[in-house]
């Protein structure tokens, strides 16, 4: 890769106040990674200056949306030094979903190489504070300039890199969601399983829906008998069941709409750690209501790389609405939450080999 420093970086007086409360993806490093995809194959990258591209009107992707992305974080180690969150495993599912949009797969050491050399170049934009990471944003898109439908011959693979704040800047705080019987978010032999870009531009007449119905998110059902609970907006959802003194963690099962979560299945194995029984299932509607009108069901959360682990509080749907847990945050939610952030943070060994060292 071709390593071309900026000349033009942020001061560190205008770098270290927007460290302060960066929010989520609201500000981006000095850098970023570009390797564009030509002749078949995969060029030189280069790492340099974060800036605009210059597309030309008829770039492919515009018009027909053949563009995947990912998301994943780097966190700075209780004992010095700074590692991400099993990148390979997104590295991998890049290349699925790419294969799912006729896309080239990019190999993976080099997504892992374009990912390190760019964390280490920037590293002075990583917040420091316990809950803070820096969010990795990989995407790659058509770049042919062609009108003519089908796939495009040419790609361009970018990675940029935004300092991320703690999701809950005044603590964990329950959701409230909305279960969407309008909308759909993915259908069989859809692209459900990708991590597309067309994925979220469909989804987001329905959060908009949520929203008016005074809910911060949206659960989709699936699309054949809409009674099947899916997920919770880009996040994966979770249900924890108390029954003959077991406690129970289950999350829908990847029926080929659901996104599979790198988080979520960290979740289910750090749950048979925890001694708790891990299940994957199909969950309707009926069934969940029941669940939680009976008491066995006492927590949902929702799980993903940007929020780690959110508790929902409250469902509401047409005609009813429920209350999980009294609204609160669940023991077993707040458990798995901190399992996985010490992983993260380096505060216990990583017996999975979940983490790859950058520096
Ligand atoms: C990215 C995403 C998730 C969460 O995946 P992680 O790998 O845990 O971040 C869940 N659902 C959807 C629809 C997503 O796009």
């Amino acid at each position: 890769m071709r390593i071309t420093p900026s000349s033009n970086r942020l001061s560190q007086a205008l770098r270290e106040q927007r460290l302060i409360a960066p929010g989520f993806g609201r500000y981006f490093t000095d850098h970023m990674v570009v390797i564009p995809f030509q002749g078949g194959h995969w060029q030189q990258g280069e790492l340099k200056a974060y800036g605009p591209l210059s597309l030309d009107p008829a770039t492919s992707a515009l018009h027909y949306g053949q563009a995947v992305f990912e998301g994943f974080k780097a966190f700075v180690q209780e004992g010095g030094g700074v590692k991400t969150f099993r990148p390979h495993a997104n590295a991998e599912r890049f290349n699925r979903s790419a294969a799912r949009l006729a896309m080239p797969p990019l190999p993976v050491d080099r997504f892992i190489e374009a990912a390190d050399e760019l964390i280490r170049i920037d590293r002075s934009w990583i917040p420091q504070n316990k809950g803070e990471s820096l969010y990795l944003r990989p995407l790659m898109f058509a770049t042919d300039t062609c009108l003519g439908v089908r796939p495009s011959q040419e790609y361009l693979f970018v990675l940029i890199a935004s300092p991320a704040g703690a999701y809950f800047s005044k603590g964990v705080q329950p959701v409230t969601v909305w279960v969407s019987e309008e909308f759909v978010r993915a259908a069989p032999g859809g692209t459900g399983e990708a991590k597309c870009a067309g994925n979220y531009a469909a989804s987001l007449l329905a959060q908009a829906q949520a929203q008016e119905k005074g809910c911060d998110q949206v659960v989709w059902l699936d699309a054949v008998d809409r009674e099947f609970i899916e997920e919770m907006g880009g996040m994966n959802l979770f249900f924890v069941n108390q029954k003959n003194g077991k406690t129970i963690v289950s999350t829908p099962e990847l029926s080929g709409t659901l996104l599979p979560g790198i988080t979520r299945s960290s979740v289910l194995e750090l749950a048979r750690e925890l001694g708790f029984d891990a299940v994957e299932r199909k969950l309707g509607l009926a069934q969940w209501r029941e669940e939680i009108a009976s008491g066995e069901m006492t927590e949902v959360f929702a799980c993903g790389t940007a929020a780690v682990i959110t508790p929902v509080g409250h469902v509401k749907a047409n005609g009813f609405e429920m209350q999980i847990n009294k609204g609160a945050n669940g023991v077993v939610t707040m458990a798995l939450r901190e399992a996985l952030l010490a992983i993260q943070y380096g505060a216990v060994a990583d017996t999975h080999g979940w983490m790859h060292g950058v520096f």
